[in-house]
């Protein structure tokens, strides 16, 4: 294949994301948080971006970092295994990298594992030699069995990966896992994890020399406050001053809190963003240590 060709200039930034499937609901959902939002054309397979020039290119996954490559996407929700899947793929054919994660995102998480048969008794990678290994991510298995000096026969197949050694197509497989229900319904058990993963935020290694580099990273500043804010909550209290030492250790995950006095009384009223679960426990824990009027609320944006 030629090289990709230079990209375009487009004042419009255009973003892909999986059409249906796990990541696109979640996907649309953290870039509605950030303030887009959308017109749907008829086909559906395209958004075009109304509070922003932002507009979304709805396409299976597996199509993300080539359309990024390609420069048809200048950025992509995907997954990190087949963000990395592909850049292995395209170094094993001597192709430089054409596509980079920007950011974790926090959903789609889920392991690239090997599972072997129920009744294996396993000892490590070494045990492989010489074994049939079934999986949709032959670059990354090709990686790890390089990395353990493993001998291996990787064997490709795009899906029900977990029913080959049933088949007879493998001896055990490399596959996606998030609970394990799928591996253990079909004997098997998961000994060894290749990859941790999870939804990223994808772009080009290059940066955007035109209004999209502006878009992109105003785009990518309030993907930060909202991920930040995704479990944090506001918690809202009063307190006598003299109790605060007593208070504050039971804050451990709030960044510092806003004190103010309140007029004309010995009381103090506190501000804090907790980033951890605030749980009636904990409501209690503050009471009982002094505080009142305690307010919990949840938070709606951030600009750091
Ligand atoms: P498409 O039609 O877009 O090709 P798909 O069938 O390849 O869809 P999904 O099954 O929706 O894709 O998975 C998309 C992504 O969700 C995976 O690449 C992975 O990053 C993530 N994921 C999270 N948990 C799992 C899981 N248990 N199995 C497979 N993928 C998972
Ligand atoms: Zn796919």
């Amino acid at each position: 294949m030629s090289p990709a060709p230079p990209v375009a200039s487009r004042d419009r930034l255009r973003i892909a994301i999986q059409k249906s499937g796990r990541l696109a609901e979640p996907a649309r959902a953290l870039l509605a948080s950030c303030g887009l939002s959308w017109r749907e054309s008829r086909d559906r397979l395209f958004c075009y971006g109304e509070t922003l020039p932002v507009d979304l290119l709805l396409v299976r996954d597996d199509d993300i970092p080539g359309l990024i490559a390609d420069g048809v996407c200048d950025l992509g929700v995907v997954g990190r295994n087949v963000l990395l899947e592909q850049d292995g793929d395209r170094r094993g054919a001597g192709k430089p990298a054409a596509f980079r994660e920007l950011r974790a995102l926090g959903f789609g998480g889920c392991r690239l594992m090997v599972a072997v048969p129920d009744g294996w008794s396993w000892d490590g990678p070494a045990q492989l030699a010489g074994k049939r290994i079934a999986t949709s991510y032959p670059a990354l298995t090709a990686q790890w069995l390089a990395r353990n000096g493993v001998d291996a026969q990787v064997v490709l197949l795009s899906g029900s990966v977990e029913i080959a050694p049933k088949l007879g197509q493998a001896d055990v497989v490399c596959d996606l896992v998030s609970s394990g229900a799928t591996l253990a319904a079909n004997q098997l058990k998961p000994v060894e994890t290749l990859l941790q993963s999870e939804a990223v935020l994808a772009g080009p290694v290059g940066e955007f020399d035109d209004v999209r580099g502006e878009l992109a990273d105003l785009l990518l500043r309030r993907l930060d406050g909202a991920l930040r804010i995704k479990h944090s909550k506001l918690l809202m209290f009063q307190a006598s001053r003299e109790l605060l030492p007593s208070l504050l250790p039971l804050l451990p995950d709030a960044e510092a809190p806003t004190v103010m006095r309140i007029d004309g009384e010995d009381g103090l009223a506190l501000q804090a963003l907790c980033h951890g679960a605030v749980t009636w426990q904990r409501l209690e824990d503050l009471k009982r240590a002094g505080a009142r009027g305690l307010m919990v609320l949840p938070v709606e944006g951030m600009l750091a």
